[in-house]
């Protein structure tokens, strides 16, 4: 797969040699030690980062960690106390933002309310000086692109959310720019249409093929969406990688608990060996190098083992303190001889509802070897 566009906007259905706009590739993005401070805050604390080109890259992290902050260093709203930043190999700290070839949907919107849907979507192409007939091929280009092909004359509090989120969407790919931002484009939406429009950016993302950074607290909507995600806290990036490799093997104790579920038991290293009170454990991950560990245990990985029922490795025995039916599932959690509390969510199937554990039940909690992921327990330092 090419880096460029896979499936050119500039001509949807032509072929490579009928395409007279020269079709521009993706950019890829280099941040290297940018600091913004405000006051004593430190919206962004040395944060370096390299954005492939074409890749969908979402910075997660919750509120007020400097998401916004990067996006709008990203865009050229804000200008960094230090750092540079460069699109391919273009150094563009001190670019003017119309210049850097970057669309921008914000959080809000940002629509004018007194134009119409075409007014709106057109304004890039004016602040460019793109002649009127072009302007208004690729004003009805992009909004058939989001689906809204027809719109053009519709003022804008006459659309819903959803609609609104589109003419935003069609603003910011009107001028066809290598590099898409996206601030937590969804956050207005019920959660229907949210799911809906997930799939249908990452769809957007597939065919226009532009570097995109996206911006979201929602861990779902990142895991869902992105090729990587950033996970950001206090201004510094606390680790970048895939969603598969963030759930299963975060970096710290933050990241774990900012994705997904988990219970935490702290263990020791004893020897070479690594033991939950005098229990030793059979791990199959390597050890980090750490004076505190956690055994991270998600909730699914657990097996539960009632009265005289099967073996299993790794064994911790509980008791139930509370079980919670969830239709296709149930939660369970336990605590450990030791007080620690694990959760597990197990599968309901026909006929096993009456099955489920009583609080107070005494269990066994098994998990495999090959699920036991340890974390350096150490608080991140601010
Ligand atoms: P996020 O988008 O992750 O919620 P922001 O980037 O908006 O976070 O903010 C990061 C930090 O910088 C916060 O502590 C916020 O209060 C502060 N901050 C952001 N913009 C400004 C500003 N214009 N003036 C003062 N403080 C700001
Ligand atoms: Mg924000």
């Amino acid at each position: 797969m090419t880096n460029g566009r896979r499936n050119g906007f500039a001509a949807p259905f032509g072929k490579a040699d009928t395409v007279t706009e020269t079709t521009k590739d993706a950019l890829p993005i280099s941040v290297r030690n940018v600091t913004k401070t405000y006051g004593k805050v430190f919206a962004l604390n040395d944060v370096s980062l390299d954005i492939r080109s074409g890749e969908f890259l979402t910075l997660l992290g919750p509120s007020g960690s400097g998401k916004t902050t990067l996006l709008m260093v990203l865009a050229g709203f804000t200008r960094p106390d230090r750092g540079s930043l460069k699109f391919g190999e273009r150094e563009v700290i001190r670019t003017a933002p119309h210049l850097r070839d970057v669309g921008m949907v914000f959080q809000n919107y940002a629509l004018f309310p007194h134009m119409t849907v075409a007014g709106n979507v057109g304004y890039p192409l004016r602040l460019r000086n793109v002649p009127k007939a072009e302007a208004a091929r690729r004003i009805e280009r992009a909004l058939e692109t989001v689906q809204l092909g027809g719109y053009g004359d519709r003022r804008i509090d006459q659309l819903s959310g959803g609609q609104r989120q589109r003419v935003a969407l069609a603003r910011s790919i009107v001028f066809e720019p290598r590099i898409l931002l996206m601030d937590e484009p969804l956050s207005a939406l019920d959660k229907k249409l949210r799911d809906r429009m997930q799939i249908e950016l990452r769809h957007l993302h597939e065919k226009l093929g532009m570097t995109t950074v996206y911006v979201t607290h929602d861990q779902r909507e990142a895991l869902t969406m992105s090729d990587r995600i950033a996970v950001v806290n206090h201004g510094r990036i606390m680790q970048l990688a895939t969603p598969r490799e963030l759930y299963n093997q975060p970096a710290n104790r933050f990241v774990a608990d900012f994705i997904g579920d988990s219970s935490f038991l702290p263990v020791r290293r004893q020897g070479d060996v690594v033991v939950f009170g005098d229990q030793k454990l059979i791990l199959a991950q390597p050890v980090p190098d750490s004076p505190t560990l956690l055994l991270m245990i998600r909730p699914e990985r657990i097996r539960l083992l009632r009265e005289g029922s099967g073996e299993g490795l790794n064994l911790f025995a509980a008791t139930v303190s509370e079980v919670v039916y969830q239709g296709d599932s149930f939660l369970l959690y336990a605590r450990t001889d030791d007080g620690s509390e694990i959760a597990m969510r197990g599968a309901i199937r026909e006929g096993t509802v009456s099955a489920l554990p009583a609080i107070g039940e005494r269990v066994r909690l098994s998990l495999d070897p090959a699920d036991t992921v340890l974390i350096d327990g150490e608080e991140v330092r601010r």
